[in-house]
């Protein structure tokens, strides 16, 4: 059996990074991958500005203790002020150029006006309330960087340097098939010894939010020539082809001999658990990825090798899932001989709980979890034992 990092490691050194970029609106580049790095333009604030509605104060020498200043002018966001004599004050409200002249703001809680005055309540402080030009970024900095991946405070960050539109990777086109004879779309009745198919709609859901552009191709029955036929036709359109079932040793399992016949095919037993068979390889020129077909295993060897292999082939440089170290509410006293990830969620104190029934076709477990536990083979856990959590909001989408 193969180890997970191992396993991880070599998949990840065949995901040949994507070349076709292209221009994407801001309202577009949600979840897109940065083919370039992006450079401040200008300067964030553009313009030394009042952090407040208050009033902008020409202090006379520095002398923090004068108190009332005659209001000469009102400034509003978006506009612009003349300069401020010594002992003269502005209206001004937050947002609007500090005008030239003026050393600080004071908030209008602070003081009182009387007739054309403002009365200071209590001394201010030199700079007080003004937010300085280039405080949040600077004209030539790198402000995001090429292969991150795009979120909605990255994409308002470029908006605030005026830029519109991004240069990211085009999308990978992915097709997906499930295999199995049992398998019923749901929405059909259900005859005598059939199931609905799952892994469909919850890989379908997984890949949507990773933004792939998506050949959902799907079912192939439980025969050679017929998955020989619908791989073969499939690879052509796409650059990574999924398949999810077949792919264990049972001689109705004819993913695997299918994709061994049409290319070049790895099946990895790998040392987790929910997953274990997992084959990887190329056809033609899409890489080949079979997922075993349990729904649990399923989902999970997605979303810690299948996802990670895409993102990094999509040009992204950040893999590596979020770990929480939390405090395990639970206890296992039985070493697994695999490294295993259990469904699991976090009480508002921090402890780590696991769903009760583990098994790998349990989809309700993954429905439930908030994340994963990873245990290392051949680790028990007592209560109160630090375990390290993977949050699901940082693997899902
Ligand atoms: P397999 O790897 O094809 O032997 O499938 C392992 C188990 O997963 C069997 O119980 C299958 O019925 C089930 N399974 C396979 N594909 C799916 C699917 N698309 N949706 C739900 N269950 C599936
Ligand atoms: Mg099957």
């Amino acid at each position: 059996m193969l180890d997970f990092a191992a396993a991880l490691a070599q998949l990840l050194a065949q995901a040949r990074r994507a070349q076709l970029t292209e221009q994407v609106d801001l309202k577009q580049a949600l979840g897109r991958i940065l083919a370039h790095d992006v450079i401040a333009p200008l300067d964030v604030p553009g313009f030394d500005n009042s952090a407040m509605d208050g009033y902008a104060l020409h202090i006379p020498n520095g002398d923090l203790d004068v108190n009332s200043y005659q209001i000469t002018q009102r400034i509003t966001a978006g506009t612009v002020g003349q300069a401020l004599a010594t002992g003269e004050a502005a209206r001004i409200f937050t947002g609007a150029p500090i005008p030239f002249g003026a050393n600080a703001v004071v908030m209008q809680e602070n003081c009182s006006v009387v007739g054309d005055r403002v009365q200071l309540a209590y001394p201010v402080k030199l700079g007080a309330n003004i937010r300085r030009a280039g405080e949040d970024v600077r004209h030539g900095q790198v402000v995001l960087s090429a292969g991150q991946r795009l979120n909605p405070a990255m994409i308002g960050l470029a908006a605030s340097l005026g830029i519109a539109q991004l240069m990211v990777f085009a999308p990978l086109r992915v097709g997906l098939f499930s295999t199995g004879d049992e398998l019923i779309e749901p929405g059909l009745p259900l005859p005598v010894g059939k199931i609905y198919n799952s892994n469909r709609y919850t890989l379908f859901a997984q890949l949507q939010a990773l933004g792939c552009e998506l050949l959902d191709l799907g079912v192939i029955p439980d025969q050679f020539d017929a998955t020989v036929n619908a791989l073969s036709e499939a690879v052509a359109q796409c650059d990574i082809l999924i398949t999810t079932g077949g792919v264990s040793v049972g001689e109705e399992d004819h993913v695997k001999a299918a994709a061994q016949y049409l290319g070049e095919l790895n099946l990895w037993k790998i040392a987790i658990k929910p997953g274990k068979p997992f084959a990887y390889g190329r056809i033609g020129g899409a890489d080949f990825i079979g997922l075993p077909g349990n729904p649990v295993s399923a989902l999970v060897t997605y979303l810690l090798l299948v996802r990670p292999f895409i993102l990094a082939r999509q040009g992204a440089t950040q893999l590596e899932p979020q770990r929480l170290p939390l405090q395990a509410d639970f206890e296992l006293s039985k070493a697994g001989d695999r490294r295993e990830f259990f469904r699991a969620r976090v009480s508002a104190s921090g402890q780590v709980s696991l769903f009760p029934h583990q098994g790998s076709g349990v989809l309700t477990s993954m429905a439930w979890a908030e994340g994963l536990v990873d245990v290392p083979a051949g680790t028990t856990v007592q209560r109160g034992d630090t375990v390290q959590f993977l949050p699901l909001t940082a693997l899902e989408g």
